[in-house]
């Protein structure tokens, strides 16, 4: 059904609920830890380890983005599950998206936290600026399927399925630098076992990114962004 909209997946329901269990026995295994020893060093132990311990947070830097050169707009809380990736979920895919809307109508819905789904980043159709609205530490609920949430990134491109034209190539070649550098910090082998599209994640009820777009050309530019020279920008 190529009518629907993507942005983006449909949220599992227990998603959120599994998420606060998790981080509640961590806490509970934390205060068990903390009875035993003083306070003071306790959060001795807890300064030097928590790096290590899955469900606790990383240091973050508000507006801080994972992909050089993108822009930040954050995904309301709602939309995604706050995680430590890769250190409690490993990253070995990412999901290729089509919004089915404007760039704009999918970053005002991933900011609106009734809608219940957020992609990682968000691409535009004219110029490829990239949003990023999830940290790529958390997951977040966009591909339909709450195992690939956890183990992926989510890429959404302004556009519709039945549309060959919205698929520019300026967005083709943004993406595809973004997805080799993911591909990078998690070594994601660059195949289309490890880059899907939505439609491919098991149970997928959307079509998205559909028949028009080009794999075979998404793929050579992918691994030619992963090739490219990372010193300099002008021996592109
Ligand atoms: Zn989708």
């Amino acid at each position: 059904m190529y009518g629907d909209q993507c942005t983006t997946g449909v949220a599992v329901g227990e998603d959120r609920a599994e998420g606060v269990k998790r981080r509640g026995l961590l806490v509970g295994a934390g205060t068990a830890v903390a009875a035993g020893i003083t306070a003071l060093a306790f959060r001795e132990e807890l300064g030097r380890l928590w790096w290590k311990i899955p469900g606790v947070d990383k240091q973050r830097t508000e507006g801080e983005v994972d992909q050089p050169g993108a822009r930040w707009v954050a995904a309301s809380a709602g939309n995604l599950r706050i995680a430590d990736r890769p250190a409690d979920y490993e990253i070995d895919r990412i999901v290729v998206h089509v919004t089915q809307g404007s760039y704009e109508t999918a970053i005002r819905v991933f900011k609106d936290p009734l809608h219940a789904a957020a992609a990682h980043y968000v691409i535009r159709a004219r110029d490829g600026q990239i949003t990023q609205m999830a940290r790529e530490l958390d997951v977040a609920f966009h591909a339909g399927n709450r195992e690939y949430n956890e183990r992926s990134v989510g890429i959404e491109h302004e556009g519709f399925v039945d549309k060959p034209s919205s698929f520019t190539k300026v967005m083709y070649e943004s993406s595809a630098r973004l997805a080799a550098d993911i591909c990078e910090r998690y070594e994601i082998p660059i195949d289309r076992k490890h880059i899907v599209g939505h439609n491919e994640v098991p149970g997928a009820t959307h079509t998205d990114p559909g028949p028009h777009w080009d794999w075979d050309r998404y793929m050579e530019l992918v691994r030619r962004a992963a090739n490219r020279p990372k010193s300099t920008t002008a021996a592109r």
